[in-house]
């Protein structure tokens, strides 16, 4: 390779000339078997910064993705504006059990001192220690580069978007409902949850990421919401996130959303990462070059149940759909095997050496 794995990946998310194809997971990356080769676990890896380091580390080390990509939840953002949280057992990540605006967005708005509640500040500490580790900045540890030969490692944070965190805020039974019944409040949370999501996410890239990543909107594809609401209540939210943020971002979409990829792909974002439920080569069609696709090996029936040689037939098609950058679908299953993540990267360079 040319180019060192940082520089490949940005330039694969914009659309530019990359030496290969890159091999990562956007989405999250915690295994037993990573946690057991690092002394972490789940549930202290959300919370404590160097545990969450060192999980998300494992995953370019030793299962060989190249990118670095943390945390393994998606209830910061919930649990700073006031939902408990559950946080979890060994398998299970962390769930929201509280929704303190469930009668109506009265009273919300972005805290003051947003960065400093919950588990935001452990966050930002882990992304500087990340940071450092992947080859970037002066810190500590900064060896990764020169053991590997491959220079710089990406960084990416994964975080909630508007949409999940008005879920969880609401909870989902009233946010659909107010889809339908009350455009204003609706109007009033996604507003809200944009700004809380805009200030997190650039404090995430201030302190050394080098992409985000937003799983959200899971309710586009229950097609509980009819596309005008897409269109009118998300649409403009996401594109004012994307408007305002100080680095790449790509949005994760879960389950069958190709009807609303052509909106998805027209609000800014860099990369749209699916499932696959939705098919290459039919997001690619949808998206156009508006934005780049990632995806899309079956998390479940291939890289948790199946063999490496399931997840390199998977990826191979991927690359020759024309995947922008390949990746899982959605988030490993922490029981996943580790030869099973290994052969992602294989694949693909598998794929270059038969071609
Ligand atoms: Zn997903």
């Amino acid at each position: 390779m040319e180019m060192n794995l940082r520089k490949n990946f940005l330039n694969a998310l914009q659309g530019k000339p990359v030496d290969r194809v890159p091999a990562l997971s956007v989405t999250q990356t915690g295994t037993w078997k990573l946690m057991e080769m690092t002394d972490t676990s789940w549930p202290e890896a959300h919370s404590d910064p160097e545990k969450m380091a060192a999980l998300a580390l494992a995953g370019h080390e030793i299962a060989g993705l190249e990118a670095v990509r943390y945390p393994y939840c998606l209830t910061v953002l919930a649990e700073a504006l006031g939902c408990e949280v559950r946080m979890g057992t060994k398998s299970i990540q962390p769930s929201v059990l509280s929704h303190p605006f469930s009668k109506g967005p009265e009273g919300l708005k972005v805290p003051e001192d947003l960065l400093e509640r919950g588990r935001i500040p452990a966050l930002l500490e882990a992304t500087e220690i990340l940071a450092a580790r992947t080859g970037k900045g002066k810190g500590k540890g900064n060896e990764i580069g020169k053991e590997t030969g491959k220079g710089e490692v990406p960084l990416i944070a994964g975080m909630e978007g508007p949409l999940a965190v008005f879920s969880h805020l609401a909870e989902i039974k009233s946010s659909l409902i107010w889809m339908i019944k009350k455009p204003d409040y609706v109007a009033r949370f996604m507003e809200t949850c944009t700004e809380v999501c805009t200030e997190y996410a650039n404090a995430l890239l201030d302190h050394g990421a080098d992409a985000i990543c937003m799983p959200d909107g899971g309710i586009v594809a229950t097609r509980m919401m009819p596309p005008s609401i897409l269109e009118d209540s998300v649409k403009p939210f996401y594109k004012e996130f994307c408007k305002k943020l100080n680095g790449p971002k790509i949005l994760h979409i879960c389950g069958d959303v190709g009807g609303s990829l052509k909106t998805l792909s027209e609000c800014g974002f860099d990369a749209i990462s699916i499932e696959e439920k939705v098919s290459i080569k039919a997001a690619k069609a949808a998206i156009g070059d508006r934005a780049r696709v990632i995806g899309n090996i079956a998390p479940s029936s291939t890289l948790l149940f199946g063999t490496p040689e399931h997840v390199k037939a998977e990826a191979k098609q991927c690359l020759s759909d024309g995947v922008d950058i390949l990746a899982p679908g959605c988030g490993i299953a922490p029981m996943t095997p580790l030869a099973n993540m290994r052969a992602i990267v294989e694949a693909r360079d598998e794929w270059y050496e038969e071609r």
